[in-house]
């Protein structure tokens, strides 16, 4: 598996919106302290690498992007951890998936429950490459990851198309599903059908639900709702509420708003019921401000949480999840186009494809 034959790494670097990418080789490094070097298997391509390579989100260039990643164990530095988040002891050549932010452990907001915030954190896929052997995103042929990032070793059973969004998408969904903390019988409203909300919608149909309705324009992406165990989906402002409706007479318990559009969280506030949850996860870029009632939040009464990232307790649940039911979902096919990296453009381009929910590169 390992290629001791050839000592060097290869990488697609980013150099801003409408640049060319540049392909770099570079001397293969060795881990130091506790670095570990990891083999990119293969690393899906976010919507958040997609607003940084159009220019809706900015990012210090040159930069290697790509943060939803799948990787094997190449070298462990000297003082690098040997087991994982779950106590599994780490080999040469296990399979592994990590958290998107190396977090310090001892800063304000790593000691608040908020290591995705860590003052001196390091995010994998979105910073600047600072020398040509330090390289620490999924766009690449290798990954070095640094201290304080947490690691979940991957069972054999887990294809890697399922494995790639675990250290984005799907943790953050985790995360999101944690902080709705649904009690069973509950009714759900999903807004949007792309790997947020697909995984939105399999994660609460495992938690005992009352109803799980998704909201979506595309109509494939509202079949692909069903099979990821939506009840039911509608198209976008087309559902009225019924105080005749015998299972949403007022509105839903828990809104889970994936969309990241304006549209999708106005939905969310006419569509949550007096007293209901709403979890925003979508809106990860800079957009318009939004036309929001305050009176409604009043008088509804109802609670509102933004989740960004996760913590490392969710990427395990992420994981975990992934473990039991990567079966009854169709994970795996929501990646249906990889490419090698260089045809990194060519895979962009498949990326803004909406008929794609995700694009993978395989170094
Ligand atoms: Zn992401
Ligand atoms: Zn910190």
């Amino acid at each position: 598996m390992r290629e001791e034959s050839q000592e060097v790494s290869q990488a697609a670097l980013f150099h801003g919106p409408n640049s060319p990418w540049e392909i770099r080789t570079a001397q293969r490094r060795t881990p130091e302290n506790s670095e570990i070097l990891v083999k990119v298997l293969l690393c899906s391509i976010c919507g958040s690498d997609l607003h940084t390579i159009c220019g809706r989100r900015h990012a210090h260039t040159p930069a290697i992007l790509g943060h939803e990643i799948v990787g094997q164990i190449v070298q462990f530095g000297p003082l690098a951890p040997r087991t994982d988040l779950a106590g599994n002891h780490l080999n040469i050549d296990d399979r592994i998936v990590w958290t998107i932010v190396a977090n310090c452990g001892k800063c304000f907001f790593c000691q608040h429950d908020l290591p995705q915030k860590c003052i001196q954190g390091y995010k994998y896929g979105h910073q600047q490459v600072q020398n040509d052997s330090a390289w620490h995103g999924g766009f690449a042929s290798h990954c070095t990851l640094m201290a304080g990032t947490h690691i979940v070793k991957l069972p054999e059973e887990i294809d890697e198309r399922s494995a790639g969004p675990l250290s984005c998408a799907t943790a953050t969904i985790a995360a999101a599903i944690r902080t709705a903390n649904l009690v069973g019988q509950e009714t759900i409203l999903i807004l949007g059908a792309g790997m947020l909300g697909l995984t939105a919608c399999a994660f609460a149909h495992e938690q005992s639900p009352r109803n799980i309705v998704c909201i979506e324009r595309d109509t494939h992406r509202r079949q692909l709702a069903k099979q990821f165990g939506a009840m039911s989906t509608a198209e976008p402002n087309s559902m009225t509420l019924d105080p005749n409706d015998s299972i949403i007479p007022y509105g839903f318990d828990v809104v889970l708003e994936c969309s990241g559009t304006n549209d999708g969280a106005l939905e969310a506030l006419r569509l949550a019921r007096t007293g209901g949850r709403i979890i925003l996860v979508g809106a990860v870029f800079p957009s318009h401000p939004a036309p929001i009632v305050l009176e409604t939040i009043v008088r509804k009464q109802l609670s509102i949480h933004g989740v960004h990232n996760y913590q490392s307790q969710d990427l395990l649940a992420a994981v975990e999840f992934m473990t039991q039911h990567h079966r009854d979902f169709p994970f795996a096919q929501l990646i249906e186009h990889c490419y090698g990296l260089e045809d990194i453009q060519r895979a962009i381009n498949s990326a803004q494809d909406p008929r794609n929910i995700r694009v993978a590169i395989r170094p």
